[in-house]
């Protein structure tokens, strides 16, 4: 199954990214991490994403659909993949289609923006593998410590109070028409983000089943 996970910034997409990887045993492909480790590993192309990342701007489309097209060749897709954080453009995902990328299912996680910005300040990241944690909704077993790599857990730069509204904005006028795109193409269902990441988990597989 070829999914599509939407959301705001914080919304929990790449949480349960990694939930559907380990339930459909399909790789999660988050662009925000490749283009980290691309900026870890000095790469010319991470070099030229850091100013927009860093602003809460959206890297160019060119960038990404770049990316997206050398990882979905990748031979662990063959059996599906989960898209967390692409397409965040209509372009993106006109990309997608013209590229002949078949896609099953797009759910879109739905938080308002006053939880967001509270969400936000709790984030923290693995500097070594990119896994997510929440100091409240999901804390590791040993705190600023990794549970899956043991590797430090940071807060990124981008998840700053004034980035996270610049972020907020991009997210309504760039990413929120994807919606009505999807819907269009009548494969775009809602799940209603829940305090706890297991309840969303759950609302989530039902309707990955359905
Ligand atoms: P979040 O979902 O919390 O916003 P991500 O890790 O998905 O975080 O993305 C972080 C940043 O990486 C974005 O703010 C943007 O600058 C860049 N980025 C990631 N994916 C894309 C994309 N599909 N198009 C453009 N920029 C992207
Ligand atoms: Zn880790």
């Amino acid at each position: 199954m070829n999914i599509i996970l939407l959301g705001a910034p914080g919304a929990g997409k790449g949480t349960q990214a990694e939930v559907i990887c380990d339930r459909l045993n399909i790789p999660a492909i988050s662009t925000g991490n490749i283009i980290r480790e691309a900026l870890k590993s000095g790469t010319e192309m991470g070099q030229k994403a850091k100013s927009f990342m860093d602003a809460g701007a959206l890297v160019p489309d060119e960038v990404v659909i770049g990316i997206i097209k050398e990882r979905l060749a990748l031979s662990d897709c063959e059996n599906g993949f989960i898209l967390d954080g692409f397409p965040r453009t209509i372009p993106q995902a006109e990309a997608l289609d013209s590229m002949g990328v078949k896609i099953d299912k797009v759910i879109s996680i739905e938080v308002s923006d006053d939880k967001i910005i509270k969400r936000m300040s709790g984030r923290r990241v693995c500097e070594k593998c990119g896994a997510s944690y929440h100091l409240e909704y999901k804390a590791p077993t040993q705190e600023g410590t990794c549970d899956k790599c043991a590797g430090t857990l940071i807060q990124r730069k981008d998840d700053h109070p004034d980035t996270v509204k610049a972020r907020l904005d991009v997210f309504h006028t760039e990413t929120e028409p994807l919606k009505s795109y999807y819907e269009k193409q009548g494969k775009l269902s809602l799940v209603e983000g829940q305090e706890k990441v297991e309840d969303t988990t759950a609302l989530l597989l039902k309707q990955l089943e359905a």
